[in-house]
């Protein structure tokens, strides 16, 4: 028989062809391994890097590391029902979550599925779990404002449309009650808004629902929960999903507010699944690419510029730390990342400051460029007030001993916190803002003593919205004309000497 090389090229050839189709349609491998909300797979020699498998028992799977002979893969779902041998299939598809107007007032888990019992969702659009950033053509600068109504940051740190902000503290020091505030805050201002709760109790999510549900929030909301009970890969997942559920508005050319409730509990949850992977560890026993794991989720905040729409997708991470200590490894890292931080104390939380921020180390790097004309205004003085003030507060012990110059400014600056103090759940719309602060600097609290300050506020508050059109003036101007100055100035002076017969007939009452 002869030889035909051309014959055994060609069968060569579709030998070849066929061997490709065969496996992409059918590769299909087995559970050398399960446990901790993990499993090793073999015999998925052309599965991608983050490709989706399919499991027995409808558990989910991701290809998280690809080694010489094995898959190691983090799953979702009841992964306690998976056993070795059991088969899992590729899929084809790299990881992603249903995105969509559809996920707007519901609580989802990281994979997009219901939590709140409301039925399922009608969405069929996705987004990659993991997106590249934009890059630096497509980004322009910060420019519009993201009030978070809380008089303190909205004058001292401003927070801009696209911009990243940390918000770091020890435990139990306001930091939820801050995110909570601002997201009440957004109603109205066409941002919606994307909660995402990483190791939080189940309690607290619930009640961060509760307290939205009521105020009318959950209208432009997305709750995505991975609460503590849930397995490490949940919650390392649960962050890039709010992420690309923010991404779906960032694109189409609207605003989304993205909060991480907190990346502490994000790093550790890596930490685990990367320990259990056998990755190996360096410092505190984080991964070496921790960093990369933050900076490649906070990159996808941004403010688009005008030809992509102009969207913006804004970053609140949060990161909680030990005892003030702001150096240990993922809050240095973090705080790298971020354009600006608001430092919380418990000091200054339980010496009556709330929200406990200390505004003498918290900054906003870019911010400032979007806060409003009529706010800058009053914002510089307050800031020299307050420095004064710090400088000098060790000394206020001394009382009457001091000079008259120390005295006014001490008397000053603690008014000046005072009308910085703020109760949860009561965010300030900027004019409102604009005026308490206003007052103050121009020395209309000095004659008030500081105990009363706050209701000084909420009167003249009451007094302004009811007579006169300076909120809405300035709400419109959003600057502060000479013109308005000294309207404004009229119109507390009018509303003070109302205040002060009132505040002397308390008085009397009370020493009677
Ligand atoms: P955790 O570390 O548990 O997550 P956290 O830092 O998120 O805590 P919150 O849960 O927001 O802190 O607040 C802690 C407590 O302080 C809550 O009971 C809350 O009601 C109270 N609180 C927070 N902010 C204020 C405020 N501005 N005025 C009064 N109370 C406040
Ligand atoms: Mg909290």
């Amino acid at each position: 028989m002869k030889i035909r090389p051309e014959e055994i090229t060609s069968i060569l050839k579709q030998r070849i062809e066929e061997y490709d189709v065969e496996t992409d349609l059918t590769e299909v491998g087995t559970v050398l391994q399960v446990g901790d909300g993990l499993a090793r797979v073999y015999g998925l020699e052309n599965c991608m890097a983050m490709e989706m498998l399919e499991l027995e028992h409808g558990v989910t799977g991701i290809a998280f590391n690809l080694e010489e002979d094995n898959v190691g893969s983090p799953l979702f779902g009841d992964w306690e029902l998976v056993t070795e041998g059991q088969p899992v299939k590729r899929t084809g598809q790299v990881v992603n979550v249903p995105v969509g107007d559809a996920l707007v007032g519901r609580v989802v888990n990281p994979l997009g599925q219901p939590l709140d019992g409301q039925g399922p969702i009608g969405t069929d659009e996705r987004r990659p779990l993991e997106f590249k950033a934009p890059g630096v053509v497509q980004r322009q600068p910060v420019k519009e404002p993201l009030q978070t109504g809380i008089k303190a940051i909205d004058s001292m740190i401003p927070i801009g449309r696209g911009q990243r902000e940390l918000v770091i503290g020890d435990r139990q020091t306001g930091k939820t009650a801050i995110l909570v505030d601002t997201i009440l805050n957004q109603k109205g201002q066409d941002v919606v808004c994307i909660y995402v709760a990483i190791g939080q109790k189940a309690s607290t999510v619930a009640q961060v629902y509760e307290r939205l549900k009521d105020a009318g929030a959950l209208d432009y909301t997305i709750i995505v929960s991975a609460s503590a009970v849930e397995a490490a890969p949940i919650k390392w997942m649960a962050p890039f999903a709010g992420t690309a559920m923010g991404e779906h508005f960032l694109y189409s050319g609207r605003h989304a507010l993205c909060i991480y409730d907190d990346l502490s509990k994000h790093a550790d949850a890596y930490r685990q699944m990367s320990l259990l992977l056998r990755r190996p560890p360096g410092r505190e026993a984080f991964p070496g690419d921790v960093f990369y794991l933050h900076s490649r989720l906070l990159e996808r905040a941004v403010k688009l510029n005008d030809d992509l729409g102009g969207g913006s997708l804004t970053a609140l991470p949060v990161i909680e730390t030990q005892a003030g200590d702001v150096s240990a490894y993922i809050p240095t890292n973090v705080i790298s990342i971020t354009d600006g931080q608001i430092f919380l104390e418990s000091g200054l939380f339980y010496s009556g400051v709330r929200p406990a921020i200390n505004v003498g180390i918290s900054v906003s790097r870019v911010g400032g460029n979007a806060q409003t004309k009529a706010m800058k205004k009053v914002a510089g003085r307050l800031r020299l007030e307050l420095a004064q003030y710090r400088e000098l507060e060790a000394f206020a012990q001394f009382g009457s001993e001091l000079d008259t110059q120390t005295q006014r400014t001490l008397a000053r600056g603690e008014r000046m916190v005072a009308t910085l103090n703020q109760p949860q759940y009561q965010p300030w719309p900027m004019e409102e803002q604009v005026v308490a602060i206003f007052a103050g600097i121009h020395g209309h609290l000095d004659g008030v003593p500081t105990p009363q300050v706050p209701r000084f506020q909420d009167e003249l508050r009451e007094h302004l919205r009811t007579e006169g059109s300076v909120y809405e003036e300035i709400r419109e101007k959003k600057d502060l004309s000479d013109e308005l100055t000294e309207r404004l100035e009229q119109e507390i002076g009018t509303f003070k000497e109302t205040f002060a017969v009132r505040e002397e007939t308390g008085l009397v009452g009370a020493a009677s």
